[in-house]
């Protein structure tokens, strides 16, 4: 059975650009595909990034009790993870990783307990959050905001996370977190 890694961190921190990093090592990792009711950005594809789903077809699997756990991340911006998916990928020997908000990380460690790991991404500051998603060009001035006043909140989740990893400079933050990586899943 495989292990879980999780990362979470407030948007823009760069836990994607690491997340891509560790799936080309040997670690034989599978990424967790979330559901999400918002709309595909750039070139994201439908059971790549994520299952995008609309609104209603979201709350239907709610209702169902088809999540792990899922948050209104963003005012009608649900985001879930699916439990057929990660106990699918689990069950065939794969560690999974995800991509989830604090509340959802912690959620999800609370959960699988001493098979998964926490791993919170930091940013050096607010303002640096700031010129990284503007850098990144893939989100509207206003969701932009949206996501800068959650960060604060979301920073504030730092010290419930099993490690924390400063990404300050790309380079050494992926040598931490491989290393990291690499000792867990070697337990
Ligand atoms: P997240 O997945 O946490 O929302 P991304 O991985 O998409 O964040 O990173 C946000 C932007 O910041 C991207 O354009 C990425 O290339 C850039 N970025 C990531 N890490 C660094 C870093 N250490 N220094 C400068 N820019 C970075
Ligand atoms: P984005 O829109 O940038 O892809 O993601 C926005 C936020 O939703 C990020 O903080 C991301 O980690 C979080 N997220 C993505 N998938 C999930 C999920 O399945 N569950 C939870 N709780 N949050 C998620």
């Amino acid at each position: 059975m495989g292990k879980l890694i999780i990362f979470s961190a407030p948007s823009g921190s760069g836990k994607s650009t690491i997340i891509n990093y560790l799936l080309k090592q040997n670690l034989n990792l599978a990424f967790s595909i979330s559901a999400t009711s918002r709309p595909p950005r750039g070139t994201e594809q439908n059971g790549v990034e994520y299952f995008f789903l609309t609104p209603d077809e979201f709350r239907q699997k709610i209702a169902n009790g088809e999540f792990l756990e899922y948050e209104e991340v963003y005012k009608d911006r649900f985001y879930g993870t699916l439990k057929s998916q990660v106990e699918k990928q689990l069950s065939e020997g794969q560690n999974v990783i995800f991509d989830v908000d604090v509340v959802g990380g912690c959620n999800i460690k609370k959960f699988y307990g001493e098979r998964a790991l926490s791993v919170f991404i930091q940013p050096p500051s607010v303002e640096e959050l700031r010129k990284r998603l503007n850098g990144r060009g893939t989100d509207t001035p206003e969701v932009i905001e949206s996501r800068i006043a959650k960060a604060e909140f979301e920073l504030g989740y730092a010290d419930k996370f099993d490690v924390v990893i400063i990404n300050d400079e790309l380079e050494k933050a992926q040598a931490e977190a491989l290393e990291t990586i690499s000792n867990f899943l070697k337990k």
